[in-house]
């Protein structure tokens, strides 16, 4: 039987607000244990949180990025549990007016075609903090920094059909983030995580399949391999005679591989009621269009444009632009130089190729942002090849060099000056008697010998052509 994988996410990213949700700490990364911390997120009795207004504005600003209804009186909601690292054995979430809903987002589908992945709502809530298991002490201890940072939390519909969509639909996601400054979404810091929710059924069935849930995963190529082992172990178990049982898994991927956590809780568990130490929010008209009016330009816009622009590529182009660090490089360079389209080409070719062999993350390269620029602009004026320019640029990328300054200190800018090239030129002639012989008794191939020389004496550093003709010249 053939069968298709039906994904859901639930995609938590953590504001990129100074303060946290409900006081006035930290959202800092890391910090030593417990210093990011006061009586409210750490859960004293008797604190009393105060909403910080800047969480509204960035989810309303996300919301509107991604197409969403804004509901016009929103409040918290108290969700109950215990864990160790969250102190006030409740979380403060959003269950019932959630403040954005029904949005969508636009990915490209299996035959390389717009699809539209809609978003059920965006929620505001707490995070909680974090366990560190010390295996020498056999211990585990709590560090609140983390509690109280605000999240917001965005439920897709089950609507995605691959881990490529899956991976896609982040990206997607991630990019609409960083552009309106709503999150840094770094991964590797937890800022942007997901939870998969999995369930299989035969191609064709209208029918929903059981489906599992597998948490707070946090980089893309752990979701992918986490949703293609599961798909694997669902439909096993199915073509075993078996059924799917509706359960919490945790993705382990060093293994590759998930385990049982516990049974699926449903709502009705948490005992969910209104938040009482918090009013509701009454958002107006004026706040959303306020808001709206402030947005940059979306990723799918600045795509569209850049390709009706500067006919680039869609493929490439959505390289670019997938990437607010890039997208910020590009529009440096582009003024700078003021060809976009080399720009462009430097940036998908050299600078993804330094990125990738780097392991570097667009948002950690570390050179002057006019540096590029400059470099393109030494090409244009034929003070160095295209060549040289690569080698500078790889210094530039990894030591921050400045472009002219190296170029002359390494003795690499091209030798224009057409009497320098005649003298080496004349000393190169000196050693190549016979093959001069040769040419000017009619052999052409020694002439393709004698450029070479020619180059090589030069160091490679002399317009080809321009060797080529002084060349000719000289043994006419
Ligand atoms: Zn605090």
């Amino acid at each position: 039987m053939q069968y298709e994988t039906v994904i859901g996410l639930e995609v938590h990213t953590e504001l990129a607000t100074q303060s946290k949700i409900f006081c006035a700490c930290t959202t800092k990364f890391g910090g030593a244990a417990n210093t990011h911390v006061c009586p409210v997120c750490s859960g004293m009795p008797g604190s009393l949180p105060v909403l910080n207004r800047a969480v509204v504005e960035y989810a309303i600003r996300t919301g509107l990025a991604t197409h969403c209804a804004i509901t016009r009186s929103t409040k918290f909601d108290r969700k109950n549990y215990f864990y160790p690292d969250l102190p006030k054995a409740y979380q403060i979430s959003q269950l019932y007016q959630p403040i954005c809903t029904d949005g969508w987002i636009s990915i490209t589908g299996a035959e390389g075609e717009a699809k539209r992945i809609n978003i059920r709502e965006i929620h505001m809530e707490e995070d909680a903090g974090k366990l560190v298991h010390d295996p020498w002490e056999d211990a585990s201890l709590a560090d609140f920094n983390r509690c109280g940072v605000p999240l917001l939390e965005i439920v897709s519909q089950p609507e995605l059909r691959s881990a490529s969509e899956a991976i896609d639909y982040i990206e997607r996601l991630k990019a609409i983030l960083e552009y309106t400054g709503v999150s840094d979404c770094k991964m590797q810091e937890g800022s942007l995580r997901a939870d998969v929710n999995l369930s299989v059924r035969p191609v064709g069935s209208p029918v929903l399949g059981t489906r599992t849930e597998m948490k707070n995963i946090n980089s893309l190529r752990a979701i992918a391999r986490a949703i293609a082992a599961e798909t694997a172990r669902q439909i096993e178990l199915i073509e075993d005679g078996g059924r799917v049982v509706q359960e919490t898994r945790r993705w382990d991927d060093d293994a590759g591989e998930s385990h049982a956590m516990r049974s699926k809780e449903d709502a009705q568990d948490y005992k969910y009621f209104p938040e009482p130490d918090l009013p509701p929010i009454e958002i107006s008209e004026a706040q959303i269009e306020k808001i709206r009016a402030a947005l940059p330009e979306l990723p799918d816009d600045k795509k569209r444009r850049y390709i009706e622009a500067f006919g680039l590529p869609e493929y490439d182009t959505g390289i670019l632009t997938g990437s607010i660090h890039l997208v910020r490089l590009f529009e440096r360079t582009a003024q700078f130089c003021g060809d976009p389209k080399e720009a462009a080409n430097w940036i998908l070719g050299e600078v993804l190729r330094l990125l990738q062999q780097t392991q570097t993350l667009p948002e950690d390269m570390q050179f002057d942002p006019d540096a590029l620029g400059k470099l393109i602009l030494l090409v244009k004026q034929n003070t160095i090849n295209r060549g040289t320019a690569k080698k500078v640029f790889a210094e530039v990328f990894q030591h921050n060099v400045e472009p002219e300054s190296y170029v002359k200190a390494n003795n690499l800018a091209l030798v224009t000056d057409d009497g320098a090239i005649r003298e080496t030129l004349r000393q190169m002639l000196a050693a190549n008697e016979k093959s001069a012989a040769e040419y000017r008794a009619g052999k052409e191939q020694a002439l393709q010998y004698l450029i070479g020389q020619g180059m090589r004496a030069l160091r490679g550093q002399a317009p080809a052509q321009e060797v080529t003709r002084i060349l000719k010249e000289m043994l006419a």
